[in-house]
């Protein structure tokens, strides 16, 4: 018996295995595991307490895919939701920074958002979920971000109930942008959503024509939102990068991401002496370019006086609104030149452009992993959302088994 009949031996057993299973409980993943006949979501039922609940898992319909989850990253968008409800979701299956298997799809699917096959064992991420919006669209570079979109995690809970990736099974269903992501590692999957933001951002920064490969840039705020600003720098080839901010363990961190020089703002008594600080970490000399990665409508007034004059600025820490900021108009734009750019979440190629920065990433040896500091399972959710409330470590996931 030769290799090629071996083969179709398999399949033909493996085809009558799942043809023959009763469809309420053992179908076959991929993995070869039984697809179980319900599923566990958290489900967020009031302010500040989740509940696990077990539910049928649905139908897969033709253009459907189910997903059995492997990890979600726990989001300051999920943390502002389970302790104050701003979206009115309440009850909702929180999670959209999630990555799992595919289990079973309907047979219409072929091919992920970008064109790249799909088939049962592949590793996928979900972006949005289109609306008619011709605005948003994968492969213009000057479409919208998708901020406002619907997005898996933060639906309105319905019949279906797999509407989130803190689960054990999501359904995706035709119309969602799913990508197909095999060649990431988890963690580097958990970590794309958020880094998707970073990517945007220096997509932003790119189009004021003052970031190049010998800039001085100052990257003020080393939460993970900074840490992965510092990553993306390093990888496009930056050298000169001065990150900021109040904690020693966070500017270690900085560095091992690949900042040439940190400034702890705690050492500096006012802000002259603290952009002296700045200054002097770059050798006497001011930021041709900063990111302000943190929530501080004080810090944005202060990353003026890092710039020098005809520099450029990218603000990027108001994900939510944090209040008003004092700036002087005269001295710290106009007779600068200060060049300004916003950012805000990401547009749909950005999120693909994540995939290949989480590869350079791993190639030059960043430490991405250590970004995910606590890992909890499904079951402790409660505790992973108080975790990240007590802002004690950096990136928090829920991992499953
Ligand atoms: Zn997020």
């Amino acid at each position: 018996m030769d290799a090629n009949n071996i083969e179709s031996i398999v399949k033909q057993v493996l085809a009558e295995m799942r043809g023959s299973a009763p469809a309420q409980s053992s179908a076959v993943s991929a993995s070869g595991a039984a697809i179980p006949a319900t599923a566990k979501v958290a489900m967020l039922t009031q302010k500040e307490h989740f509940d696990i609940q077990e539910y049928p898992i649905p139908p897969v319909g033709d253009d459907d895919i189910l997903v059995k989850v492997e990890g979600c990253g726990v989001c300051g968008t999920d943390a502002h939701e389970f302790k104050r409800d701003p979206f009115g979701l309440i009850p909702v299956v929180l999670g959209h920074e999630g990555t799992g298997e595919i289990v079973k799809m309907g047979k219409n699917v072929k091919a992920d958002s970008a064109g790249k096959p799909l088939k049962l064992g592949d590793k996928v991420v979900t972006c949005m979920i289109f609306k008619d919006n011709p605005d948003i669209t994968m492969f213009d570079l000057n479409k919208q971000n998708v901020g406002g979109a619907d997005v898996y995690g933060l639906l309105p809970d319905d019949d279906v109930h797999l509407n989130g990736w803190f689960s054990d099974y999501l359904l995706i269903r035709g119309g969602s942008t799913v990508f197909n992501v095999s060649d990431l590692d988890l963690d580097s999957r958990i970590l794309i959503e958020p880094c998707a933001v970073l990517i945007h951002a220096v997509e932003r920064a790119k189009t004021t024509d003052i970031l190049r490969f010998n800039s001085r840039v100052v990257v003020q705020g080393c939460g993970p939102i900074g840490l992965i600003c510092i990553a993306i720098l390093k990888t496009m080839g930056i050298q000169n990068i001065v990150a900021v901010d109040g904690e020693a363990k966070r500017l270690e961190f900085a560095k091992e991401m690949g900042a040439s020089a940190t400034v702890n703002f705690k050492d500096f008594q006012g802000i002259e002496a603290l952009a002296d600080g700045v200054k002097q970490a770059f050798g006497g000399y001011l930021a041709d370019f900063a990111f302000q990665c943190t929530g501080s409508p004080v810090a944005h007034a202060n990353i003026y006086k890092f710039i020098r004059n005809g520099g450029g600025l990218c603000e990027l820490g108001f994900f939510i609104n944090g209040g008003d900021a004092t700036i002087n108009p005269h001295f710290d734009m106009c007779s600068k030149e200060i060049t300004i750019v916003g950012s805000w979440v990401y547009t749909l190629r950005d999120y693909a452009t994540t995939f290949d920065f989480l590869k350079s990433a791993k190639d030059i040896g960043l430490p991405m992993s250590k970004l995910i500091t606590h890992r909890f399972p499904l079951e402790q959710i409660n505790e992973a959302l108080q975790t990240n409330l007590a802002m004690s470590g950096l990136k928090i996931a829920i991992v499953n088994e």
